[in-house]
Parts: C-alpha cells; sequence; structure tokens
C-alpha cells in the first residue's frame, strides 16, 4: 500500500522535486552510488515463480487420457486376479512416468537455457553519460533513456518526453497507445491525472523518447505486486502441445473402440471372459502411444537448441516446426540483405562553384549534426553509439568531419525544443531549436517524402530528382537535409505540420555492402524451394540495385513501391505478390498486408522486422523473425529473435527447421506404426479365427522392451 501512494505522489510532483527527493542529479547517479543503492534495494527482478517441482512433474506424468487407460488396466487386472500381468502393466507405467519424467526434466532445462539467450537490458544515464546496463542492475534513482519499441523495466517518473507514447496492455489490457508527458494537468488528487507522468515496468514506448527516473524496482513495481498475486498461475499449454492432447484423447477413445469389438468377438469364439478382459486391456496398452506427447516436446525443445547454436533463438514450440514448412522468406535489405555498416560516401548540393560547394557541404554538415539523433554509450568500459544503423554512419561521418572542440555542442548547449524521432511510416526525422529570438527546424529523411515538403522551384526539383536517381541507382541509400528558420514565440514543441515550405540543404549518400555470403544463400534458398522477397522502406531504385547484385531478380524485374501497394485490392494485391520479388518505400503497414496476400496465396510467410510498427505483420507472419538489432516489442512479437541480423542466420534456422519437421513426422510414425502393427495381428488373428500370435504378457513385453 505505501508503494501506491508512493507511486502516486511521484506522478504528483514536479520533476526537480522527484530528482531532489531520490537525491539523483541531472547527471544521472554515480557508480559509487548505484552499488550503494544496489546492496540496499536488491536486484531489479521479480521473484521467480516456484518453478515446477521435481515432484510436480512426475506427478503430471500421470495426467492424460493414455495414462487413465493404464492405471483403469491395472486396476482390473488385480481384481480379475491376472498378478502377472498387473505386475507387468505397473512396470509400463513406472516406465513411462520416468522416461516422461525424465525427458520433461530435461525439456524444461533447455527451454531455461533459451530464455538465457535473451537477457534485457536498459539504457540508463550514470555519471552523466548514457550506459547500457542489465535491466535487474537498474536501481531507484536511475535515469531511464527511452526510445521507441524499448520496453520500460521499472516504474518511473517522467523527465523529458517527446511525443511520447506508451502501450500499457501488459498492465492494463488497454492495447491502445496512452500519451504521457512531464506536466501533470488534471487535479493532483486524480489518479488518472497522476498516471500521465508516470511510466510502469512492463509497459512499452510505443512512440517518441523520453528520460525517466526510476521510482521502484522489481517487486515493488505495479507489475511486480500484480505478478506477486498470480504466481500461481499454472504453465500455459503451447497450441502445439493443446492440439497433441485433444489427438491422444482421441486416439484413447478409438483404440478402446476397437479393442471393445475385439473383446465381443473373442468372447463370440468362445474365448473365457476374464481372459478377453486381459487381453483387451494388454492390447491396449500396447496400440497407445504413450510417448507420443512428451517425446515430441522433447524432439521440439531440443531442436530448438539446435537452431539456438545457429544464432536464432526460438520463441515458441510451435515455430520450430512451422519454420520447416516456409515457402516465401520476406526479409527486409538493410542489415539483413546487407552488412548494415553503412559509410557516407557521398554528399551533394546544388552549388556549381568551387567555392560555394565548401560552403555549402559546411552547412549540410552542420544541418546533419543537428538533426542526427545517435548518441554515445558507455558499456562495460568501451564506447558504444545508440540509434538506428543509418543515424550511426551519420555519427561516425560527423565525428571524422567535425573538429573535435565543436563535437559536443549536445541537445542542450543547442538547446533543443522539440523533435520528431524516425518513423518508417513517416520516413523522417526532424528537430527544432531555439535561435536568438525565432527557432531553426532541421529535417532529414527520405528524398521524396521531405521533397514534397519543400518550397523549391520546378527546376531544381527536376535537377534534384535526377541527382537522386543517379545516387540510388547506384545502391546508395539517400537521405535528403532541409531546414528552414521561423519565428516561434510561444510555441515549444515540433509537429508534423511544421515541417512545410522547408529549403533544401542537400543530399546524403550511403553505402552499405551486401553480406558476402548472401548471393549464395539466394541460391541455396533457391534451390530449397523457398522463395525469398525483399521488403524494404528504402528507394525503389536502390532497392532495385541491391536485389540485382544478389540475384534476387533479373533486370527487368517489376519492383513495386508503397504507394502501388496501398492502390491495389487485396484481391489485387495477391495476384501482384505472386510475381513480385522486391517491394520498396514500404510502411509496416504495407509489410501487414503482403504477409496477408501471400497467405492468400497458400504461402507460409516467414517476415522480418526491426521496428515497433512492425509487431503487427510479425505476428500475422507464419513466422516472425525479429532481427538482433530490433526493438524490444519486435522481439516479443517475433516467434524467433536472430542473435544477428543475417540472411544466412535465417536459411540455417530455416534447414534445422526443416530436419526437426522431419524428425517429429518419423516418431509419429513410428510409435503410430508398431501401436498400429501390433492390434493388425491381433484383429486378424481373432477374426480369421487363428490361435492368437502374442499371449497378453508378449504384448506387454513388447512395449516395456520398444519404449
Ligand atoms: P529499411 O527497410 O531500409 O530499414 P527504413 O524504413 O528504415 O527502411 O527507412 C526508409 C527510409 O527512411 C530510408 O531510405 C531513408 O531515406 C529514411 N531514413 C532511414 N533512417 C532514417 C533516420 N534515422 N532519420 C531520417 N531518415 C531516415
Ligand atoms: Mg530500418
Amino acid at each position: 500500500m505505501r508503494q501506491v501512494q508512493e507511486g502516486i505522489a511521484y506522478g504528483a510532483m514536479s520533476p526537480m522535486d522527484v530528482m531532489r527527493s531520490l537525491g539523483v542529479t541531472r547527471a544521472g547517479l554515480s557508480s559509487a552510488d548505484v552499488a550503494a543503492r544496489q546492496k540496499e534495494g536488491g536486484k531489479n527482478v521479480l521473484p521467480k515463480p516456484p518453478g515446477r517441482r521435481a515432484w510436480r512433474v512426475f506427478a503430471q506424468q500421470f495426467r492424460g487420457a493414455m495414462m487413465m487407460v493404464l492405471l483403469v488396466a491395472f486396476i482390473v487386472a488385480n481384481v480379475v486376479g491376472h498378478m502377472d500381468d498387473a505386475l507387468l502393466i505397473l512396470c509400463v507405467i513406472a516406465l513411462h512416468a520416468c522416461l516422461g519424467f525424465f525427458q520433461e526434466y530435461r525439456a524444461d532445462r533447455a527451454f531455461e537455457k533459451l530464455a538465457a539467450y535473451l537477457p534485457r537490458r536498459a539504457q540508463v544515464l550514470r555519471d552523466g553519460v548514457p550506459t547500457d546496463v542489465a535491466a535487474a542492475d537498474v536501481v531507484v534513482g536511475d535515469v531511464l533513456l527511452l526510445d521507441a519499441g524499448y520496453h520500460v523495466v521499472a516504474d518511473a517518473r517522467v523527465l523529458t518526453a517527446t511525443a511520447l507514447e506508451v502501450n500499457e496492455a501488459a498492465l492494463t489490457g488497454e492495447s491502445v497507445a496512452v500519451a504521457k508527458q512531464m506536466n501533470y494537468e488534471l487535479q493532483i488528487t486524480n489518479h488518472e491525472g497522476t498516471r500521465s507522468t508516470m511510466l510502469y515496468a512492463g509497459t512499452s514506448v510505443a512512440a517518441g523518447r523520453a528520460t525517466a527516473i526510476v521510482t521502484a524496482i522489481g517487486s515493488h513495481t505495479e507489475f511486480g505486486k500484480i505478478a506477486a498475486l498470480t504466481t500461481t498461475v499454472e504453465n500455459d499449454r503451447t497450441p502445439l502441445e493443446a492440439q497433441l492432447a485433444v489427438f491422444s484423447r482421441q486416439l484413447a477413445i478409438v483404440i478402446l473402440c476397437v479393442v471393445g469389438i475385439v473383446g465381443v468377438f473373442g468372447v463370440a469364439r468362445g474365448i473365457p471372459f476374464v481372459d478377453m478382459l486381459v487381453l483387451g486391456i494388454a492390447l491396449a496398452v500396447a496400440a497407445i502411444p504413450e510417448g507420443l506427447l512428451v517425446t515430441l516436446t522433447v524432439t521440439l525443445a531440443l531442436g530448438m537448441q539446435r537452431i539456438a547454436r545457429k544464432r536464432a533463438v526460438v520463441r515458441t514450440l510451435v515455430a520450430a516446426e512451422t519454420l520447416g514448412s516456409v515457402t516465401v522468406l520476406c526479409v527486409d535489405k538493410t542489415g539483413t540483405l546487407t552488412t548494415g555498416e553503412m559509410t557516407v560516401t557521398k554528399l551533394a548540393t546544388g552549388e556549381a562553384s568551387e567555392k560555394e560547394k565548401v560552403k555549402s557541404e559546411k552547412r549540410l554538415i552542420d544541418a546533419l549534426a543537428m538533426v542526427n539523433a545517435a548518441r554515445d554509450v558507455q558499456r562495460d568500459s568501451h564506447e558504444y553509439v545508440t540509434g538506428s544503423m543509418t543515424e550511426k554512419a551519420i555519427h561516425a561521418f560527423l565525428k571524422e568531419k567535425i573538429w573535435r572542440d565543436e563535437e559536443n555542442r549536445d541537445e542542450e548547449q543547442r538547446s533543443m525544443i522539440g523533435e520528431l524521432p524516425f518513423s518508417s511510416a513517416n520516413k523522417f526525422s526532424a528537430r527544432a531549436f531555439r535561435d536568438g529570438d525565432g527557432g531553426r527546424i532541421v529535417a532529414m529523411g527520405a528524398p521524396e517524402v521531405l521533397l514534397g515538403r519543400a518550397d523549391c522551384t520546378d527546376a531544381e526539383r527536376g535537377m534534384l530528382m535526377s541527382k537522386i536517381e543517379q545516387m540510388s541507382g547506384r545502391g546508395l541509400r539517400v537521405l535528403m537535409v532541409v531546414e528552414k528558420s521561423e519565428k516561434r514565440k510561444e510555441k515549444s514543441t515540433l509537429e508534423e505540420t511544421d515541417i512545410v515550405d522547408m529549403h533544401v540543404v542537400g543530399l546524403v549518400g550511403l553505402e552499405d555492402a551486401v553480406r558476402v555470403d548472401v548471393p549464395e544463400m539466394v541460391r541455396v534458398a533457391k534451390a530449397a524451394g523457398i522463395r525469398a522477397v525483399m521488403v524494404t522502406g528504402d528507394h525503389p531504385r536502390t532497392a532495385r540495385a541491391v536485389a540485382t547484385s544478389i540475384g534476387l531478380v533479373a533486370d527487368n524485374d517489376a519492383v513495386m513501391t508503397g504507394v502501388e501497394v496501398t492502390r491495389l485490392n487485396d484481391v489485387a494485391l495477391a495476384a501482384q505478390v505472386a510475381r513480385v520479388n522486391v517491394f520498396a518505400r514500404i510502411s509496416p503497414a504495407d509489410k501487414l498486408r503482403i504477409v496477408r496476400a501471400l497467405q492468400h496465396n497458400g504461402e507460409v510467410v516467414a517476415m522480418t522486422g526491426d521496428g515497433v510498427n512492425d509487431a503487427p505483420a510479425l505476428r500475422a507472419a507464419d513466422v516472425g523473425i525479429a532481427v538482433g538489432s530490433g526493438t524490444d516489442v519486435a522481439k516479443e512479437a517475433a516467434d524467433i529473435v536472430l542473435l544477428d541480423n543475417g540472411f544466412a542466420t535465417i536459411i540455417a534456422a530455416v534447414r534445422e527447421g526443416r530436419g526437426l519437421f522431419d524428425n517429429i513426422r518419423k516418431v509419429v510414425v513410428y510409435l503410430m506404426a508398431s501401436s498400429g502393427s501390433e492390434l493388425v495381428l491381433m484383429l486378424a488373428a481373432i477374426a480369421l479365427g487363428l490361435p492368437l500370435p502374442l499371449l497378453p504378457i508378449h504384448i506387454l513385453w513388447i512395449n516395456i522392451l520398444s519404449d
């Protein structure tokens, strides 16, 4: 109760007051402080739900229709006094329980190992430096740095927010993202009002960017308190397990019917009832593939482990199996087919004379430095850069270009007053800065998009267009940078509608090399009957250049753009996706439609994604694949998470999936065949009036030995 009140209290306090009361400065916590707090407050983890105890796993072996039949058989054998049969049945039961127990234990351990492949991390400000830490090491007072698509790992009070929207579905069940801001607007006493300044563990950032100060961790968070109430929930069965359970129940019924018929025949032939009963029981025991469920689970779990060794972590049992039946593989270009390690290789400005050129290039570099959202982050005593691959490349370029003393003109010194983070739906990012009396807005993004928001003449436009075509035709990723000055007195935010009448500053061309193994892997995929399709947010010409170089398309094959996809209805789109292998300037919503259209054509679709908006497409796909550099939200929505981004990893995983699929088929066929053959043999003997080929005791022995 105290914690709840605290939470509300923090929400109602001003950011400065929260920082003061938690003893935190603008630079975040110091390392010494963190150590002390960790000692006092412990780890930011929820107490582990009481894991499946050994005896419970053992007890669970006696669930299920198959075991029921065996137990009944045991009792009946006892009652009718066939003690040797009873003993054998008991052996069968014990054997199955033990086998099942060990196999399930093995599977559980395999799953635990798999979970360890995907640790949670968080970015916090420590000693004034953005630092990447394990989520478990976050303490009260830490300043969280949050971006779209990432988890909130603790309860926190918002310090700064730009266009911040949070998905609280995990906490409230509400799937629509809610806006959060720095200042509460409603009355302090109103719970809802204070919630709008608080972020909660277990939720994720749907859009925008924020900094927030941690107010509660672990079991003291709202989520932790709910979790504490519900630790008794049963392990959910996966769909495959549920399906198998239904299947084995049906099978048990069929077998009992058959055994019943055999019994009637036998008694009609004059075999004593009690003997027939025992025989029936032995038959049932023989015919029921008791090991099916657990054997499949173990096969899948071990298969998942094998796939994980190929650097792809499967998150659901079924996906491991579905992976093997994929027919169309939709992949990102950037980072998956290419290395994603881009370099700025070209700057283009409109100027003709050399002298003018130098000046305008400097202007372009300056604008880039203002708008680019990458930042340096500390992790395990070495530095790395956050941001998308594009932003990192520009960051590296700027570091090389800009002399040292000008480099740390950070957001604050430049007094940034508004920001529109990049989204693959908008295809540009923008920032607004205070500039003397007025303001200055700089935006960077897809050239066609920003050209539509620029004020240039037709002649200029034509010249730019041909420059863009020329650069992207060489496979370069092209960004346009635009800016404008404006009088902004009261206004201190930036909206999409502000990005109009912009002046073009110039173009930036980034080179992104194709991964060396990709052309080979495209061939391998083709040979295996898997169609690879490129789905990219990039320019159609860039997409075509890359697709051609890896052998995905021939020179005159069609490339379809997002605009065209939007224009087509579902039926027309289904016809197009059957033949088009490259989709460019695609937004996340188009991705979803492409998945659906392919599925409509009967394909089993795997789709890669990384952004927060890719989640619906990843869920819709038969196998959703999140790339390693993707956001937490994408990873959560995916069936498979790659530990790196490479196309080769996906192909390797699909191959493992196929092997697994074959193994499963073999297991099912083997178990069914060996059970079935005994049944058929006995049925035939009784029907034809021959002497029984196997005595009950033989059947039970065969069963024990084959298991
Ligand atoms: P991809 O499928 O290649 O990952 P994205 O959706 O990431 O495509 O990017 C689409 C386009 O948006 C790019 O071609 C580029 O013009 C622009 N763009 C990409 N990243 C950024 C960024 N961080 N800031 C501004 N514009 C960007
Ligand atoms: Mg991208």
